[in-house]
Parts: structure tokens; sequence; C-alpha cells
């Protein structure tokens, strides 16, 4: 039995649930597939808890939504349900604190309400084959493989699946020492005191010195913390070396070392830090995600490649399609970021041709995984720009 849709959408992170909420408010029969329970990506399952690219970039200003649409109304749900009246100013980009918890069951309620939208949870993509009228998807989901149809396809996945299994000409990745690092989030409940900067910089020399003492692992130097919007509620990020020159984000043992490095890591700290700081005191053990975070992995080549130059010029672009604010934020190592800030606070365009490549007509991609040099990704892989580049896609395959 083959299933017949007008548009599939594979990958339910921040960009899929963007494009699918948006051709299914088109009037297109949607397929979502996704291949964890929750929607919303890294931003759920990695437990990654801020917005980032949801707002215009010049921050002596009030702040105000840079893409309309989808991005602005699921901003403006978190900030409804996490009681925030206005943005973080964080140095000079505004963030806005988000929920994974909430932000799955934002996804929940806004998918349910379109009747025009299936979804599929627990359902690996794991074939594609180009047909005359448009795209065969193979799934799989508990051993059970079910073949559909479209005339449009939007690879959302973050890792450019389609393209490699389409042509080695399609995608590209960055050098191995290059690739943005993975780390590892956990919430930690019950941490008390309040945690300003002075807080952060003591955090870190008290890290330093349980490394230093060997009762802290290398690894343990990542680590940087944020309250959560609810009380007594933390974050911690945990960025990982990965191996340098041989982390390979498509090879499953490599994943299960970070995924091992980020849980013992985050034990190892979670016992120094009870022991040695009272805010922790009464901390039950982390609360691990669903898994680690990756930053970056495979990229599509579509019609044209945004470059960071062109962002750090704020290039506007005739056909753009969605706006870029976030400053490019490089983790190359797990030493923390690098900054390259926009030459003016204004915003840079994304162009339609980051998102299709002409020889595969009714093909699109959006999110991290669009195209873009690996300097422009460090931009526009936040969830904020991924939701906008999401929606965009979904209005080209709409014209179709
Ligand atoms: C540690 C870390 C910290 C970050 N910090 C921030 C931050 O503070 N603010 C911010 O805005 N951004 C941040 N980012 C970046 C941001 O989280 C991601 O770049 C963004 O979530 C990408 O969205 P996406 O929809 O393109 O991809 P993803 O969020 O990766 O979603 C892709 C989805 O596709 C699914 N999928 C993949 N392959 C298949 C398949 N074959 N079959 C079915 N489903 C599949 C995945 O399960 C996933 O749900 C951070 C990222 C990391 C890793």
């Amino acid at each position: 039995m083959t299933e017949e849709w007008d548009i599939i959408v594979a990958g339910g992170g921040s960009a899929g649930l963007a494009a699918a909420l948006t051709a299914a408010r088109g009037g297109a029969r949607t397929l979502l597939i996704e291949r964890q329970t929750k929607l919303g990506g890294m931003g759920t399952n990695a437990l990654v808890h801020t917005f980032c690219g949801l707002f215009h970039p010049d921050s002596s200003a009030p702040w105000a939504w840079l893409n309309a649409g989808i991005p602005q109304e699921i901003g403006q749900a978190m900030m409804t349900q996490t009681g925030q009246a206005a943005p973080d100013l964080m140095g000079r980009v505004y963030v806005l604190r988000q929920h994974p918890s909430l932000y799955a069951s934002i996804a929940d309620d806004l998918c349910s309400a379109e009747s025009n939208l299936t979804r599929q949870s627990g359902s690996e993509w794991t074939g594609l084959l180009q047909t005359s009228s448009g795209w065969q998807v193979t799934t799989h989901s508990r051993g059970v493989s079910q073949l559909h149809r479209s005339r449009a396809l939007i690879d959302t996945t973050g890792d450019a699946t389609g393209a490699r299994w389409l042509s080695p000409e399609l995608w590209t990745i960055a050098p191995p020492e290059r690739l943005y690092r993975p780390a590892y989030v956990c919430s930690l409940p019950h941490v008390t005191g309040e945690h300003d900067e002075g807080w952060r910089l003591a955090m870190s020399a008290l890290i330093f010195k349980g490394i230093r003492s060997k009762a802290l692992p290398e690894s343990a130097m990542g680590a940087a913390f944020r309250d959560s919007t609810f009380a007594q509620e933390m974050f911690m990020t945990i960025d990982l070396e990965a191996g340098q020159g041989q982390w390979d984000p498509f090879d499953p043992t490599k994943r299960a070392e970070v995924e091992t490095t980020g849980r013992s890591t985050a034990m190892s700290l979670w016992r120094y830090l009870r022991e040695h700081h009272a805010d922790f005191q009464h901390c039950p053990p982390p609360q691990f995600p669903a898994q680690a975070g990756i930053r970056e992995t495979a990229r599509y080549i579509g019609d044209e490649t945004l470059t960071g130059d062109e962002l750090a010029a704020n290039k506007r672009f005739e056909n753009e399609i969605a706006l870029a604010g976030w400053p490019m934020e490089k983790r190359e190592n797990a030493r923390g970021p690098k900054f390259r800030y926009f030459d003016q606070a204004q915003p840079a365009g994304i162009p339609a041709g980051c998102l299709k490549n002409s020889r595969y007509p009714g093909l699109f991609f959006a999110g991290r995984c669009l195209s873009a040099d690996h300097e422009a990704l460090a931009s526009v892989r936040v969830m904020g720009t991924c939701m906008a580049t999401g929606q965009a896609a979904a209005q080209l395959a709409l014209k179709l």
C-alpha cells in the first residue's frame, strides 16, 4: 500500500514543525515524519533551552520579532506559557528562554489543530526515489515498512539525509576538526540561590579547581549553567570535544561515545557540586536528554549557498525568503563560542536558492541542513531562523 500526500516533511525539529504547519494551513495534505516521540528536535530531545534568531538584531531598540508567522506564533506561545513579558538581553542580542517540555506540548497542540496534517512519531525515513510525478519516500517504524508518495518533499532532518541518497554533488560537510562541537544538556532541579555573572565566574573557578585536583574529568571544563524560567531549575550544558579530528556525527559508535561521556561528565559534576556548592546541596540527579545535542552534520548544496561574508555584510536578496539576525556563533572546540557579528545591527537575507536545487524539482530543504557555508551555518542554525526557513520551504512547496 502506498499512501499519497501533497507534501511530505521529513524531520520534526524547529524547521520541520514550521514547514508542516505552513503546508497544512496552506491546504496541502501533509505528512510529518519524525523518528523521536517529541517534535521540536534539538529544542526538546536535546534540551536546548533558548530560542535564538527570533528577534531583530538591533538591541539598542526595543525588541521586535524578526520573521512573522510561525516563528512569532511559537515564540509568543512560549512567552505566554513561561510568563515572560519580554526576551532577555544577553550582551548584544535578544534571546528567549524556552522550556523543552513546553515546546513539545506547544508543538502537539499546534499540530493537533491542523486537520490536513498527519504526524508519524517513532518513524524513521529510510529511503527516497525520484518519480515522474514527484517523490517516493520509505519509512520504517517498529519493523513496519511504509511507502509514501508526494509531489513535494521537504528535508528538515538536519542531516541532509535525502541528499546523501540522491547524489554526492548535492551535499557537503565540514572536516571533522571544524564541525561545531556536540554538547550534552541536562536539567537540574532544586538548585537554590541567585545566579548572576559573579556566580558564573565563581562556578568556573570551582570547576577548574575540581579538574586540577582530579575530582572532575577534563570534559567538565565545557560546562555552562543557565536558569530556567521556572524557580529552582537550571540547565547545564557540557560542550564536548568528541575526539576533535575523529568526530563523525554519522558514526553510531562515536555518537554512543558522546552520549556516554556526556552522562558520565554530568554525573561527576552533579556529585562534585552537591558536595562543594551550597546551591546544589538538595539537587537530585540530573535529568538526561533523549539525545546529545548535535550542532552540525551535512548540508545541502542548493542553487545558492549563503556565506558568512554575506551575512556579515548584511546582504539582502531580491528573492529572499527569510531573515537572519543571529551572529555567527562558531563552536569548533569546547572552549566556548567565537562570535562574528554582522557589520550593522540589521538583519541579512536568506535567498530562496538556499532551500532548493533546480536539478531536483519538488525537493526543498530547510533548518540546519540548508545550503550555507560552514560560517553562515553558525548563524542560520539557531531555532528561530530554522522555523523561518522551514516556513519558507513550505511556502515554496505550496506554489508547485
Ligand atoms: C548543544 C546545542 C546548543 C544549542 N543552543 C542553541 C540556542 O541556545 N538557541 C538556538 O536557537 N539554537 C541553539 N542550537 C541550535 C539548534 O538547536 C539547532 O540547530 C536547531 O534545533 C536545528 O533545527 P532543525 O529543525 O534544522 O534540526 P533538528 O532540531 O536537529 O531537528 C531535526 C529532526 O529530524 C529528525 N530526523 C532526523 N533524521 C530523521 C529520519 N531519518 N527520520 C525521521 N526523523 C528524522 C530528528 O529526530 C529531529 O527531530 C543549539 C544546538 C545544540 C546542539
